[in-house]
């Protein structure tokens, strides 16, 4: 099904606000106001009923079945949330007189066995990590069965939690615990996810350049039958970066409240063209670097091996990357002043209390708030990256690109500040929103082992050496060299091009190369790479003068600003605001959203 001219489907999502409400019976308009109440009382019905339904199965019994994936006819569980649950008879309980729908339990159930199910990863990390952990010491010993390895950061986090719970008194645990033992239950996510469910709750159809979507919601927050339960169609804009774009399919939506109100989370299935591993022949490695987010290097394929021209490409953030250090800087701080004054009101008397606690809610709605921005400049930092990283490799005809191994990646070594600064920048958006952008244009994105991709020379595979300190690397027996981040793209684009047969794929995931290969890349000077864009400048004219001088005063020379920021580029790429798309995933089942979904504490 590959080659050219094939196209593939995958799915994205995006999210978009309805601008009309109309009753689907009467036809009479309701206010957005009115919708937003609406919708809350839903999402109320719904995160109650899910709360309830987890802490009634907030015992190991639970994560049992769910390991062994069998129901109580040791018949298989089905991968649908809501039947699985049914089958296994975990059905919500609504307070007395509420009718509630049987389309809106699935949903609860549905969102319930997303929960539990991700957690039951966790579960089997903790008793797997439990049983080789030290209260005493606070020490993880190593596993003795290769089944029981843990990613790193993930067992650092486990690790925390269960030093976390011999602080607090938990006494000597008797070997093995479970993930009962050690965490509450998660808290409920206030959304409707209504892909569970089917045209008796919701239908969605599409129109030109905006999709209606029709849903029965309560008209009070104790609904006592049928009638008190109405269908009203929301008619919403599609966004205007996906107008001319081949979406096949529009799927149910996720009802989310936000500040702003009714937001829809959709899911839509678009065909583009095909990309195709297995025939690639140009490659372009992708290397995180912490100043600048990333760099890329290109490495082809011919009948006389490997070659590459050397010659890499910086991502240019604009500032933006210093712009997230200050805010998580800011963060940690009104985090830190926050802790300060609670512990300070635990012990002032009453009238001091009522003011610290005053205090502290101003910085938590600050803080609040640094979040929030911080989100957003990683999402166009992101989208920005992806969509400059994609033409630079579609500039330079390849195929593939290669991003190192995020999981196998651990910043450390460089001290708290900014090992913390490097894992929690914008990586892992920027990943998917390269995969979703370089599929857009049929280019595939392959991740591939991380280690010793700077320190190691492409050509001879020897360490290289460091003549000008820590961001040059040279090699004297094959004489090459250049920017640090550069070598290390070419040795990304070369684990890529070498283990592209033996990807593995995993559904939800994209292809992933494990083993870094060997062989020579020989320096070419072929011109393979693009020329690298000039930073175009405002036009200045010439004819008129730019400041006027002023007498007595020590003149000033006259400096345009600099591009500050991704929004002033001179082409803007990514959309922002309210609508936008992200995702990467390919097969449809495996568009549950799950991480974001909770909490653990
Ligand atoms: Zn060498």
């Amino acid at each position: 099904m590959t080659g050219p001219g094939s196209t593939a489907p995958r799915q994205f999502a995006v999210t978009t606000r309805p601008y009309v409400a109309v009753d689907d019976a009467t036809g009479e308009p309701i206010g957005l106001d009115e919708v937003d109440i609406r919708v809350g009382w839903l999402l109320d019905l719904i995160t109650a009923a899910g709360a309830e339904l987890v802490a009634r199965l907030w015992h190991p019994a639970t994560f049992d079945v769910l390991a062994a994936g069998l129901d109580p006819h040791n018949r298989r569980l089905p991968a649908q949330g809501h039947v699985a649950a049914a089958r296994l008879g975990w059905n919500p309980t609504y307070p007395d007189g509420v009718h509630v729908p049987s389309r809106v339990t699935r949903v609860v159930t549905a969102q319930v066995m997303a929960t539990l199910r991700t957690l039951a990863y966790r579960e089997t990390a903790i008793a797997a990590l439990s049983a080789r952990f030290d209260p005493a010491t606070g020490v993880l010993a190593p596993p003795t069965e290769p089944g029981d390895a843990v990613p790193p950061g993930f067992a650092r986090g486990v690790r925390r939690q269960l030093a976390a719970r011999a602080r607090r008194g938990g006494g000597a645990p008797a070997g093995r615990l479970r993930i009962t033992d050690v965490q509450e239950p998660p808290r409920m996510a206030a959304m409707a996810r209504l892909s569970a469910a089917d045209r008796q709750l919701a239908q969605i159809t599409v129109a030109e350049r905006e999709l209606v979507l029709t849903v029965k919601l309560p008209t009070c927050p104790t609904p006592a039958g049928r009638t008190q339960w109405r269908r009203i169609r929301l008619t919403a804009a599609i966004p205007a970066h996906l107008h001319g774009r081949d979406v096949s399919d529009w799927h149910l939506p996720t009802l989310v409240l936000d500040r702003r109100g009714l937001l829809l989370r959709c899911a839509a299935t678009e065909l583009v063209p095909a990309g195709d591993l297995d025939s690639a022949t140009v490659a372009v490695g992708v290397d995180w670097s912490p100043t600048s987010l990333g760099a890329a290097a290109i490495a082809a394929q011919g009948a006389d091996g490997l070659s590459s021209d050397y010659r890499g490409w910086t991502y240019d953030d604009r500032g933006l990357g210093i712009k997230l250090a200050r805010l998580q800087a800011e963060g940690q701080l009104l985090n830190a002043k926050a802790a300060r004054l609670t512990q300070l009101a635990g012990a002032a008397p009453p009238e001091v209390r009522a003011e610290l606690e005053a205090k502290i809610a101003v910085l938590d709605s600050h803080r609040t708030a640094v979040g929030i921005k911080r989100g957003k400049i990683n999402r166009e930092l992101a989208f920005d990256f992806a969509r400059q990283v994609t033409d630079y490799a579609a500039a330079a005809g390849a195929q593939v690109i290669a991003v190192e191994d995020l999981t196998t990646l651990e910043t450390r070594g460089h001290g708290r500040a900014k090992n913390n600064r490097a894992a929690q920048s914008a990586r892992r958006q920027a990943v998917a929103a390269l995969a979703h952008t370089a599929a857009g244009v049929g280019i595939a994105v392959v991740s591939v082992p991380a280690r010793g991709s700077s320190a190691q020379c492409p050509g001879c595979d020897e360490p290289l050496a460091r003549p000008g300190g820590y961001h040059t690397a040279w090699c004297p027996r094959c004489r090459v060299g250049g920017n640090r981040d550069h070598i290390a793209g070419v040795n990304l684009a070369k684990r890529a091009l070498l283990g592209r047969g033996k990807a593995t794929r995993r559904r939800g995931q994209m292809p992933a190369v494990r083993a870094a290969e060997h062989a020579p890349v020989r320096p070419s000077r072929d011109k393979k790479s693009p020329t690298p864009r000039r930073p175009r400048h405002r036009r200045v004219r010439r004819s008129l003068p730019t400041a006027t001088r002023r007498l007595g005063v020590t003149p000033k020379q006259h400096v345009p600003a600099p591009q500050a920021s991704v929004w002033d580029t001179v082409q803007p790429t990514p959309p922002h605001g309210d609508t936008g798309s992200r995702d990467t995933r390919t097969s449809q089942a495996s568009a549950t959203p799950v991480a974001d979904s909770m909490r653990c504490t």
